[in-house]
């Protein structure tokens, strides 16, 4: 039995391990469910200690395939004090998380495309995909690269330029769609319906998502396994915010986490406070 499998977050239903990000039943999102029973008995701080200097210390609580063998030495970024800008804030003790060094492409993205593509080689892909407005695409192109996969990366016809020069510097096929970033989705998740083509924020989104958990078990390790009183994170795309629900159970919920949003993107909604207050989804927003 596998210790991973996808669970329907709102029905429970069982979908084991397939590249599937919505349950037929009631349409809802599924999401990486685990045997935590077995893993507490299996993952130890010691262990981890042991680990590499990178997200893949963390191995036994990412939904992994048996012998997946990672390629590069992403994650693991520096968590620095910043006692200037905490006075500033009126903050007692204040952290900075580092991930603009984060390996291959200096963002936070490589976290979720690593996990992401771990399956896609998994369930056999040899295109692997995203719909993006920079980051992700820069990431999905430089991993593909690295692992052997052809990647098509489809972006809005009038993304500029300066935001997809790493993504072609990787060898990967650009596509521009005429459309909000809404409607390029949309046409992304009838090409995975229709063609064997791993798309990391579509069909693959589960497992993506668990790679930004790697980015709290970071934080708690280096504060000497202790979790902030709050985490305040760039909501984006959202990915990274999944990362407060770091394991049920194996770290303490960040119950005081923040999205900060800048002005005009859409906030998100949930459990999360956020910074957004009353602002409203817009269609076209911002991007940086
Ligand atoms: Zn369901």
């Amino acid at each position: 039995m596998p210790q991973y499998e996808l669970r329907c977050r709102e029905c429970g239903k069982s979908w084991g391990n397939q590249p599937r990000s919505i349950c037929d039943d009631c349409f809802s999102p599924l999401e990486v469910s685990y045997d935590y029973d077995a893993l507490r008995s299996q993952v130890t701080r010691e262990q981890i200690a042991q680990g590499p200097p990178s997200m893949w210390r963390y191995s036994g609580l990412l939904p992994l395939p048996e012998n997946f063998q990672p390629s590069l030495p992403t994650g693991f970024t520096p968590l620095f004090r910043a006692p200037r800008l905490a006075e500033q804030l009126g903050a007692k003790n204040l952290y900075i998380k580092n991930d603009a060094v984060c390996l291959p492409t200096l963002s936070f993205k490589d976290r979720v495309v690593a996990v992401a593509l771990a399956q896609a080689r998994e369930f056999g892909f040899e295109v692997v995909s995203c719909s993006s407005t920079g980051n992700l695409a820069n990431s999905v192109a430089a991993q593909a690269a690295r692992n052997g996969f052809r990647s098509w990366i489809f972006i809005p016809a009038d993304l500029e330029p300066a935001k997809i020069i790493g993504t072609q510097v990787f060898g990967a096929k650009l596509v521009r769609i005429s459309g909000s970033y809404d409607q390029v989705n949309r046409l992304c998740s009838q090409i995975a319906d229709e063609h064997q083509w791993g798309f990391v924020n579509v069909n693959l989104r589960p497992y993506y998502a668990e790679g930004s958990k790697t980015v709290g078990f970071e934080i708690a390790e280096q504060l000497g396994w202790r979790l902030p009183d709050n985490v305040v994170v760039p909501m984006a795309g959202g990915s990274l915010i999944t990362f407060r629900s770091s394991g049920d159970g194996l770290l303490a919920d960040f119950d005081g986490s923040k999205g900060g949003q800048r002005r005009n993107r859409s906030a998100k909604t949930g459990n999360h406070r956020a910074f957004a207050g009353d602002r409203q989804p817009c269609r076209r927003p911002l991007r940086d």
